[in-house]
Formats: structure tokens, C-alpha cells, sequence
């Protein structure tokens, strides 16, 4: 893959792909971590040229027309604001000037999505050199991700992206002494997750309500759990392995809503009742040893304070660590940042389901296309 630091950008009319999707509410932006991780990739640019346009997407607005909701008008006086630089904001690959600009949300471009080769050709002919910065859209093939790759004279990844691939692919390397911790809500959608993660490391430790489904097909009883039925007989097969580490004790209660949780054995989960949370000390002494941990995926129903427990434990003890800690996914970075205070993680990705792909050992388009160039 080619790096931006190999590549001579010097005095070149760049066009920098990132992902500036971050939340906005009333033209405020709710958090800004994504619009900081994509900053060293921008200053790097403008130390060798200015005529820089920023391309991303917002959102997902009806394509090919314009939607005041989910225009980038924010996420430019942001920028203008951290570069104390005034920096047009301009609606056409026409307009591109010879100087620093960014593009309105390229997702109100018609075949954007669909990778349409005349959307492609227009971007990737309006510079010299298209640099991939967007890790967390890698995994989709549009326009302005992998066809403008293939497509430029010149592409290479930015600062970020290469930043990603080096992190996850280390964690990646199979390790004796490397721990996975899987979360969420569904086994479905992390199935693969978990199977890449199984030929890797030593233990996986679930939890969330995945947890559930292992549980139940461990043969336990999970009252009124989340479950997935049709996830049963290959949770046995992964149980098979004996890798997987299942909590010993969880926290339930009558509902989400419910004012007070029991701390229970999961050999005494009452019919009436659900496994919202997991409690980890048990677990935790199984992390003393490790060289990576790689987590994806909330222990429990975190946005509720009352069944944030195992979270909230699970932060701690990767923040006291020597472990190199790798996590990534959209509902898990939401809470490191809610709870997390020490900013002690190895690496926190910026992408939720391009990390979710990267884990599960599939090839992402945008990194497949880099490699060819
Ligand atoms: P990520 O986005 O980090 O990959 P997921 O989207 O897979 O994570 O899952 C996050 C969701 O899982 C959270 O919204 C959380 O409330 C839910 N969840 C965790 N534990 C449980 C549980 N025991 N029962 C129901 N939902 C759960
Ligand atoms: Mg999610």
C-alpha cells in the first residue's frame, strides 16, 4: 500500500477523502472525535500544498439532490476554526479551486453509492493525487472511496488510514497470548466476528447479549433474555472449541426500565427475568497475562447507568493493563467515551463496521484498491 509519506504531494492539487460523519444536532455537533482524528492527515497536506479539497459524506441523504439537514456547513466553520483559515465551501467537482476548499456531502452527488463510473471519472480527474483517509468507509465501494482509488493516476492512504491497518493488523497476527472480548447485542451480526477472532487468540471472553444466546446453548436457563433461537446450534459448535469464556455471573432485572438489578449466578436467572449486564471480576484475572486485547461490543446495556457494570469494569481493567488494547465498533466507542477517563487504550478505531469487516477477515474494498496502486 502506498503511503501518503512516500508519495511527493509537493505544489500537487490534492483531493483528500475522510470521514468527517459525525453527529449534528441543530447545526451543533455532538462530538467531534472523528473531525480531530482527521486533522494530522490535513496538516501534513497543507505543509507541502494548499491546494487541498476535503471530500466526505454526512449522513444519508437522498442522493443527487441538496438537504440543508446534512450539509457539511458545520464541519467547515470547524475546520476554519481549528486552521484559522476561511475555507469555501463549494457544491461542484467543477469549482474545485487552486486552493484549500471542501466539497459539500459527496452522498448529494447522484451514484455516489453505486459507484458510478461517471461520478468516478469527474472526481478522480479533478486531481493529481486522491488521498484515502476514510478507514471507516473502506468497507463500502462508492464513488469516492474505492472507484476513485482505482481510478486516479495517483492514490494513497492517509495518515489515519495507514495508523488503522498498522493497529488492527498487529492485534490480527495470531498470538498465544491474545484475548478477544465480544459484546453487542446480536451473535448474528458479530458470528464472523467471533470465528475470525477463534483461529486467533488464545480466549474469547462474550458478553452483552450475545452472552445470552452462548448461555442458553451452554444449556442454561436465560428467563426473558434478548436470544436468538437460530443462533443455538453454532454457538454449541463454538463452545466446542473451548476458547470461549461465558460470564459466571450477570445482572438481571423484570426490564430495561426497571429501577433495580440482581446480582445472580447464571445458574439461578429467574423465568421472568432478563440478563441485562454481566459482572466481570471473575473474568478479569484471565486478562493478567495477556500481550493484546482486541474488543469490540458493549458487555451490557450500557446507555442505562444501571447495567453499564460490566462495561465500566471491562474500561478499567484495560486501562490498568500492560496489554496492548485495541477496540473498535460504533456502540463501543461511544462507550469508552462515556466512560473511559485516562485515555490509556493502545488504539481506539475510528470506524465501526469497516472495523467490524477487518476483524472478520474479509478484504475491505478501498484497502484492496490501495494495494493495487
Ligand atoms: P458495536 O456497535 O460496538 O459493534 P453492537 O451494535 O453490536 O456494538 O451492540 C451494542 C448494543 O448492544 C448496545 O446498544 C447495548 O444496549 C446492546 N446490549 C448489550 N448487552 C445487552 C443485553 N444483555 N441485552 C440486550 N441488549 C444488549
Ligand atoms: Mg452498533
Amino acid at each position: 500500500m502506498k503511503h501518503l509519506a512516500e508519495e511527493n504531494i509537493a505544489e500537487k492539487k490534492i483531493g483528500l477523502r475522510v470521514d468527517l460523519n459525525v453527529p449534528i444536532k441543530n447545526g451543533e455537533i455532538l462530538n467531534d472525535e472523528r473531525l480531530s482524528a482527521a486533522l494530522p492527515t490535513i496538516q501534513f497536506i497543507l505543509e507541502r500544498t494548499n491546494k487541498l479539497c476535503i471530500i466526505s459524506h454526512l449522513g444519508r441523504p437522498e442522493e443527487g439532490k441538496f438537504d440543508k439537514n446534512y450539509s457539511l456547513d458545520p464541519i467547515k466553520k470547524w475546520l476554519e476554526d481549528k486552521l484559522e483559515v476561511s475555507i469555501p465551501l463549494i457544491k461542484n467537482f467543477t469549482e474545485v479551486p487552486d486552493s484549500l476548499s471542501i466539497m459539500e456531502n459527496i452522498r448529494f452527488f447522484k451514484g455516489e453509492k453505486s459507484n458510478d463510473q461517471e461520478l468516478t471519472s469527474i472526481i478522480s480527474e479533478s486531481f493529481d493525487v486522491y488521498v484515502m483517509d476514510a478507514f471507516a468507509t473502506a468497507h463500502r465501494s462508492s464513488s469516492s472511496t474505492y472507484g476513485a482509488i482505482i481510478k486516479s493516476k495517483k492514490a494513497c492512504s492517509g495518515l489515519l488510514f495507514s495508523k488503522e491497518i498498522k493497529n488492527l493488523d498487529a492485534a490480527l497476527v495470531s498470538s498465544k497470548n491474545a484475548l478477544s472480548v465480544v459484546g453487542g447485542s446480536k451473535v448474528s451480526t458479530k458470528l464472523k466476528v467471533i470465528q475470525n477472532l477463534l483461529t486467533r487468540s488464545s480466549k474469547v471472553l462474550v458478553g452483552g447479549g450475545i452472552a445470552n444466546t452462548f448461555l442458553k446453548a451452554a444449556g442454561k436457563n436465560i428467563g426473558s433474555s434478548l436470544v436468538e433461537d437460530d443462533m443455538l446450534s453454532v454457538s454449541q459448535k463454538l463452545l466446542a472449541t473451548n476458547k470461549i469464556i461465558l460470564p459466571t455471573h450477570v445482572y438481571v432485572a423484570d426490564s430495561p426500565e426497571a429501577n433495580s438489578a440482581q446480582l445472580v449466578s447464571v445458574d439461578n436467572v429467574a423465568a421472568d427475568k432478563m440478563i441485562l449486564d454481566i459482572e466481570l471480576s471473575n473474568e478479569i484475572s484471565s486478562i493478567g497475562n495477556i500481550d493484546y486485547v482486541l474488543w469490540n461490543g458493549p458487555l451490557g446495556v450500557f446507555e442505562i447507568d444501571l447495567f453499564s457494570n460490566g462495561t465500566q469494569q471491562l474500561i478499567s481493567c484495560l486501562e490498568e493493563t500492560s496489554a496492548k488494547v485495541i477496540a473498535g465498533g460504533g456502540e463501543t466507542i461511544f462507550a469508552i467515551s462515556k466512560f473511559s477517563h485516562k485515555n490509556k487504550f493502545h488504539y481506539v478505531s475510528t470506524a465501526g463496521g469497516a472495523f467490524l469487516e477487518y476483524l472478520s477477515g474479509h478484504k475491505l474494498p478501498s484497502v484492496e484498491a490501495l494495494r493495487l496502486k
